[in-house]
């Protein structure tokens, strides 16, 4: 039974937090908190709602989701979840309370449908004490992350009597709608991610006067160092809040029987109430601009000081795979520290792996998704070298685990396709059913073309994959080469159609590639300029007019050429996190790859639907969003910006995007004929004169420069199709006229620093 509509009680952190993702991906909710004890009983359930709509990062991926939330309150409501196919309860964090709502649930819900906890850590099997056989079967654990939007782990936790029916319906939908990365967690105390998460925070905390370290010092070798994020052990304690880690903590120390307490002097500044960011001050503290470190010994606090090592700021520079063979070697006390953390943790994670998990991979899917790890523990301890570890256990007095006494030289083997069981045998790493990996694919040496820049990979039925791999995925000349090849072999071939996908974490491409641009420029080479610009339109309109489907893949940053190239193809299939936009004003030029001419031809027919529609109307909204870099917050927003057309599509999960895409290839490749180029009617110079107007009230309002306007009027120029009477033009006409203003903005002194401060900092000018 599919999953239409959910309900979800406790409308807190993370309930609210829940219902805003689950919105976003188009499921109606009904959201309930307790009745309020005056005024209107549903406030509670109302100001969940608002704070998620105000948080920042947003929660929601389009805010006018918040109306498929229906909010009420458990006295009155509690009938309203009779239509949810799935109920979460994401209630205060206590055994009685929760156990009381599940017997009213059991009173109110469908027979067959699910009741999910997202308790951070009381045990399945206590919760279901005193539940119908019916509901033992049908209930779960769906522990979410904070914020769940953002943090991309799901454990799942089955009671005893779960049924497999119900794992499966939970799974599917929290990977397929939700877009979640699910792993399977035994029913134990802090399930796979807090119970291994929590300690190794503990162990830093510990360890910082162990070493004689500063917060500073213990934060720097604990962060992206590791491949963690920036904010390292004290940051994420502050923003976790004392309170919470130390409770946590406590908690965990009395359901397992392990040590997690915190160092006495921190239980100290938890009793104070300095619990970090929420409280004004933690482990940090912000003056100002300015943020201040408390000092371990004097408990004041001083300006945060940054690490001077040329060791550590070595180290960073190496790719993660070569550093943590390096940390071996690492001199003084920051060598020792680092060694000896990892190998703690390292000791820690394999003793409790087979209670927790039940397989390898969740371990380090859970690190890597839940608390932002770039490689898991065991692919940590691949790269920091098991001989190393075996040996250092032996040196530190520690008994050698069972599992890497199994393993042989590391966990994971044939280049990560296969991974150590817990019987001690090696098997394939299985990935969530239907996805597409591209790494995977390269492995088993399905790659039909293959240059530095691109490569092209066969995804089976007649489908490939352009993938690039250039730095940042710019779109230089390499990446236009394989461009035209890609397209030329599909047609060779007699192949079913493209995708333009890649398996980034982070940039689907960052834009045409400034570097040589510059370097033109700086040589004058303007003939060169203008075949290259020529060259990049017409790659852009070879994905538009190819005889085959041609369907674009971006997630995360996707800037500039990535939009253009977005904007051309057949169809958009997208990674719902997705930062789309026209940004080139930032470096002073306008997009003409096509992107100017596509959003006023979009536009423009959109509207001409409409007998009374102004066609100016469709250049000013190209205008906006060209003149302002507008770039959308997600893949909704995109949408509503007017980079996706109706027939663009949007994946949840970010690891189904590649078998989404090639779906939609195969969708359009029977009967599919390639567009024609179009017309439209420009509105020539009254539309002209009316945007030029605007840039020039804005410069009167010294809201921009004067280089600002004259970029304003490049764009106008191009949108209105020149400064002559309203007249017929082609895709080509437009395109032509995007080159001209490219090359006129290219030669001013303004444009040239601001590509050069780009190329040196990575951050826009504005002169
Ligand atoms: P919270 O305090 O922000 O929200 C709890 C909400 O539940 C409040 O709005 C409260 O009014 C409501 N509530 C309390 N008792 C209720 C009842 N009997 N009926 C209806 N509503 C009731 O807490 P939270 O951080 O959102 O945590 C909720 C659950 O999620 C807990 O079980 C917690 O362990 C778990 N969890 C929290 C996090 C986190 O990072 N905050 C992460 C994962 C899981």
């Amino acid at each position: 039974m599919r999953i239409r509509r959910i309900g979800i009680v406790g409308a807190g952190t993370m309930g609210a937090g829940i219902g805003a993702l689950a919105a976003s991906a188009g499921i109606p909710v009904v959201l309930l908190d307790i009745p309020a004890t005056q005024g209107d009983p549903s406030a509670p359930a109302k100001k969940g709602l608002e704070r998620q709509l105000k948080s920042r990062p947003p929660a929601f991926m389009d805010p006018d989701r918040a109306t498929l939330i229906r909010l009420g309150n458990t006295r009155d409501d509690l009938a309203w979840l009779r239509d949810c196919d799935l109920v979460i309860e994401a209630i205060i964090e206590q055994v009685e309370p929760k156990r009381e709502l599940y017997s009213r649930l059991e009173s109110v819900v469908q027979p067959n449908a699910i009741v999910a906890s997202n308790t951070s850590g009381i045990p399945m099997k206590q919760l279901v004490e005193g539940r119908s056989q019916g509901f033992r079967e049908r209930f779960v654990g769906m522990h979410f992350f904070n914020p769940p939007r953002y943090l991309h782990l799901l454990e799942i936790i089955a009671a005893p009597e779960t049924s497999d029916d119900t794992l499966t319906r939970a799974r599917r939908f929290a990977e397929r709608v939700l877009g979640k990365g699910t792993i399977r967690a035994k029913d134990v105390p802090g399930f796979v991610a807090n119970r291994l998460g929590v300690y190794g925070m503990v162990l830093a905390l510990r360890m910082l006067d162990e070493f004689n370290l500063t917060i500073d010092e213990v934060d720097a070798l604990t962060g992206p160092v590791l491949g963690r994020a920036k904010s390292a052990t004290f940051r994420t304690a502050d923003l976790t809040g004392l309170d919470v880690l130390d409770h946590v903590a406590k908690e965990l120390t009395r359901a397992t029987g392990e040590d997690f307490e915190l160092p006495d002097w921190v239980q100290q500044m938890v009793a104070k109430g300095q619990l970090g960011e929420k409280s004004g001050a933690g482990f940090y503290k912000k003056v100002g601009k300015e943020i201040l470190t408390l000092d371990r010994r004097t408990l004041e606090y001083a300006p945060q000081r940054k690490i001077e090592s040329k060791e550590l700021d070595a180290l960073n520079r190496l790719p993660l795979s070569t550093r943590f063979a390096r940390i071996r070697e690492l001199e003084g006390n920051y060598g020792e520290f680092a060694r000896t953390y990892l190998l703690r943790l390292s000791h820690f994670v394999l003793e409790r792996t087979t209670a927790v998990a039940y397989d390898i991979p969740s371990v380090d899917q859970a690190m890597e998704w839940g608390y932002a790890w770039e490689a898991g523990p065991f692919k940590q301890m691949d790269m920091f070298g098991l001989q190393f570890l075996r040996e250092g256990f032996k040196r530190a007095g520690l008994s050698e685990p069972e599992l890497i006494r199994k393993a042989k030289e590391s966990f994971y083997a044939d280049n990560s396709t296969k991974v150590l069981q817990f019987d001690g045998s090696y098997s394939s790493v299985q990935g969530i059913p239907g996805a597409v990996t591209l790494a995977g694919l390269h492995s088993q040496k399905r790659v039909l073309q293959e240059s530095d820049d691109a490569s092209l990979i066969d995804l089976g039925d007649g489908v490939c994959c352009l993938e690039f791999h250039s730095k940042m995925n710019t779109l230089g000349q390499g990446v236009l080469d394989a461009v035209r090849n890609a397209l030329t072999r599909v047609e060779r071939d007699g192949l079913a159609g493209l995708v333009i996908g890649n398996d980034d974490p982070r940039t689907f491409t960052a834009g045409a590639d400034l570097s040589s641009v510059g370097a033109l420029v700086q040589r004058g080479e303007w003939k060169r300029i203008e075949e290259a610009a020529a060259a990049f339109q017409q790659t852009s309109m070879s994905l538009r007019f190819a005889p085959f489907p041609v369907v674009i893949a971006p997630f995360g940053l996707t800037l500039g050429g990535g939009c253009e190239f977005s904007l051309h193809a057949d169809l958009i299939q997208a990674h719902a996190e997705l930062y789309m936009g026209l940004v080139e004003v930032g470096v002073g030029i306008i997009p003409a790859g096509g992107g100017t001419k596509e959003l006023l031809f979009r536009f423009t027919k959109e509207l001409a639907q409409y007998e009374e529609a102004d066609p100016f109307e469709a250049a000013k909204r190209a205008f906006k969003l060209i003149a302002m870099a507008t770039t959308s917050g997600s893949a909704l927003e995109a949408k509503k910006l007017g980079f996706f057309r109706d027939r663009d599509r949007i994946t949840m999960n970010r690891d189904l995007l590649i078998a989404d895409a090639k779906q939609r290839v195969l969708d359009l490749a029977p009967g599919y004929v390639a567009p024609t180029m179009q017309t439209i009617t420009a509105v020539g110079k009254e539309g002209y004169g009316n945007l030029k107007y605007a840039a020039w009230a804005m410069r009167e309002a010294g809201q921009i420069t004067d280089f600002e306007v004259k970029l304003a009027n490049e764009i106008a120029y191009v949108l209105c199709g020149g400064d002559g009477p309203p007249r017929i033009v082609t895709e080509q006409d437009v395109l032509d006229l995007e080159r001209d203003a490219l090359l006129r903005l290219l030669g001013t002194k303004e444009t040239q620093e601001r590509i050069e401060h780009m190329l040196k900092t990575g951050k826009p000018l504005r002169n």
